[in-house]
Parts: C-alpha cells; sequence; structure tokens
C-alpha cells in the first residue's frame, strides 16, 4: 500500500515534471509585441521587460486600427503574442471578433475598480494602462504668421482662414481619429459631427497614418493645428516646440490604452508577464521618465508624471466606452466617413 502510494506520487511528479518542461519549452523565451503605444514607450518597455525578465523581446509598432487589421489578418497563423498600446475600442473590437484571449494579472489591484475589467465583452479581455484627453495642439509661431487668434473650440477649426492648416489622423488606421470620430458624435449626434467633419475636411492638409504624427508635424511647424492626444503635444512643448494645448471649450472625449493577449499566441506564459510588468509601477513610470509620453497612469501607485493633465480639472465627455467599442459600429462609422467626408468631391 504504502509502496503503491510512493509509486503513484513518484509518477505523478515524473508527470508533472514532464508536463512542466512541455510548458517551459511551448514558450520559447521570445515574445513579440505588437505596439501601439508612441514609438520611444515601445522601445524602452520592450527593452526594460527584456533586461528582467531574459525573455528575448521584439515589438512592431502600428497605429491601434492598423495592428487590429494585422491580428485579424494573421488569426490562422497569429504571428504577435500581445498587443501593447493605442486606443481601447479597438482592442474591445477585437475581444467581440474573438481575436483576444483574457487575462486577469494580479497587478489589476492596483488598478482603480472602474478601469479593472474596461473592454465591451467581460471577462478581462484588455486591461487598462493610461489615460489620455483627446485636443488639440496649436503651433503659435505659424498661426500668428497668419494673424489668425488661437482656436479654443473645435468649432473654430471650421474657419476658412485655416484652409490647409490643420492635419488629423486617419481613422482608419488610427486609435487617436476613431476616438475624434467618437467624440464628436457623443458631443452632437451624428449628422451633425458629419457636417462638422466635412467642414473641417476643407481645413486638413493631411490625414497621417497615426494620431502622433500630426502631432509631430504641428510641433514641426508643418501645420497650424494638429489634432491628437494632448500628452503627445505636451511632449513636444517639453522638447522645445512653440506648442500650445488646447482642451477645447465644447468639452472632449478621451482614451483608455489598452493591452491585450492575441488569441493563439505562442508565449502565452511570455504575454501574461508582459502584460503584469505593463499594469506594473515600475513599467508605467518608466513611460515618462524614459519612453516620452506623458498619460496618466492607471496604477494607483504609480507616480505620474510632471506633464500628465489633471484629469479631474477637464470638461470630459461620458465616453461610451462599450458602444463605440462595438465592432460593427466602427466599421459603420469608419466607412461612411471615408465616403462622406475623405473620398467625397
Ligand atoms: N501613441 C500614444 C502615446 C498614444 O497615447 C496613443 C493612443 O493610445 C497612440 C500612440 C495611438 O496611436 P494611433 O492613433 O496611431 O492609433
Amino acid at each position: 500500500m504504502k509502496i503503491s502510494k510512493i509509486a503513484l506520487s513518484l509518477s505523478t511528479i515524473l508527470l508533472g515534471s514532464l508536463a512542466f518542461s512541455q510548458k517551459a519549452s511551448a514558450d520559447s523565451g521570445r515574445l513579440v509585441v505588437y505596439c501601439s503605444a508612441q514609438n520611444t514607450m515601445c522601445e524602452q518597455e520592450t527593452l526594460a521587460f527584456e533586461k528582467k525578465t531574459s525573455i528575448k523581446t521584439s515589438f512592431i509598432r502600428g497605429g491601434t486600427g492598423s495592428i487590429l487589421a494585422k491580428i485579424d489578418a494573421e488569426k490562422a497563423n497569429p504571428q504577435g503574442d500581445v498587443w501593447y498600446g493605442g486606443t481601447l475600442d479597438p482592442h474591445s473590437q477585437a475581444g467581440e471578433m474573438g481575436l483576444l484571449v483574457p487575462y486577469k494579472s494580479p497587478n489589476l489591484q492596483y488598478i482603480p475598480d472602474e478601469l479593472k475589467d474596461p473592454a465591451k465583452v467581460k471577462g478581462n479581455y484588455s486591461s487598462a494602462i493610461y489615460l489620455g484627453v483627446l485636443g488639440f495642439g496649436v503651433n503659435t509661431e505659424r498661426l500668428a504668421k497668419l494673424n489668425i487668434p488661437v482656436p479654443k473650440c473645435w468649432k473654430d477649426l471650421t474657419d476658412p482662414r485655416l484652409k490647409n492648416e490643420i492635419q488629423a489622423a486617419d481613422p482608419q488606421s488610427s486609435g487617436t481619429a476613431y476616438t475624434a470620430l467618437a467624440t464628436f458624435i457623443q458631443l452632437w449626434g451624428e449628422d451633425e459631427a458629419y457636417a462638422y467633419l466635412k467642414k473641417l475636411h476643407r481645413n486638413v492638409s493631411q490625414y497621417t497614418k497615426s494620431g502622433n504624427t500630426a502631432t509631430r508635424n504641428t510641433a514641426r511647424g508643418e501645420a497650424s493645428i494638429g489634432i491628437g492626444f494632448l500628452h503627445e503635444h505636451s511632449l513636444e512643448k517639453e522638447k522645445g516646440a512653440p506648442v500650445e494645448l488646447v482642451v477645447p471649450c465644447e468639452g472632449t472625449g478621451y482614451e483608455i490604452g489598452g493591452i491585450s493577449i492575441i488569441k493563439g499566441a505562442r508565449n502565452l506564459e511570455n504575454a501574461k508577464k508582459f502584460v503584469d510588468w505593463a499594469l506594473s509601477k515600475e513599467a508605467q513610470e518608466l513611460s515618462w521618465q524614459k519612453g516620452e509620453t506623458h498619460q496618466i497612469l492607471t496604477n494607483s501607485q504609480a507616480k505620474q508624471s510632471p506633464y500628465a493633465l489633471d484629469f479631474k480639472s477637464i470638461n470630459l465627455i461620458n465616453y461610451d466606452f462599450d458602444k463605440y467599442g462595438s465592432s460593427d459600429l466602427r466599421k459603420r462609422l469608419i466607412t461612411k466617413w471615408v465616403d462622406e467626408v475623405k473620398l467625397a468631391k
């Protein structure tokens, strides 16, 4: 009896260690991060993670809409493990499309309750790593040459004197631009929002692939106004660009920065470790200390960047992440924007 018990427990140990070694070898000691955050942040965070864990970590940067399309196109043979950063709406849509696996990180204990499970489909398919306020940045030097006062409201941006002076991103590829589209609809209703976007279109010189390109181009003086997240304009200001940040008078929308694990990830355990990392105080502080981004951090223990905006002092809409995180609605709104705004004669 005793012997068979020992034999049983030995075989259990053997089976257990076999299972462990199979599990360990399933993860190759690598991690592929699809990154929709700003490039320096992608670089610094993956580098620090690799140093900490010895997991060989590489990243591919793409706009939030572009990465969603990539994950969808690769679903039969996933190439990425974890999707880091970018606006929540496309992460949310990915969850609805069955492209993600849920993961409840122990570090969620440090995330405020209302942000613990932010995506449309509940069950921890995506987690919240930062918050960002939408607005516009104004290149005051370029605008002064045109003799136009600094706009204060969204509606000021349709002033005909601003023809070709505005850059914004394209919502097909950019999460920033989709946040703007959804914000205008939530502020004024769909008809008025599209009427506004058509007027705005006359003043837009370029729709960039990513939100932060419009911001950077404005800082460089290629445009007077760039629509984007204010923490990105804040970075350009910190670097010395003549940029003023505007929180539009009508109120504005905001983003939740997402992180999600891709279904079929080859390095699932490493992807989980990366989510734990992204939610940690250390990683979140690194995003402004070395990553050059000043969004509002979600880990309640993390020290905020001195350039982060005070969320509570801003007139924010009650952004409906469930509604605008819906896959059908996103497709319809973007198709309508392409047909009626971008390509309209
Ligand atoms: N970079 C930063 C710092 C952001 O906050 C965001 C939004 O989450 C993005 C990039 C997303 O960029 P895109 O508009 O290309 O999706």
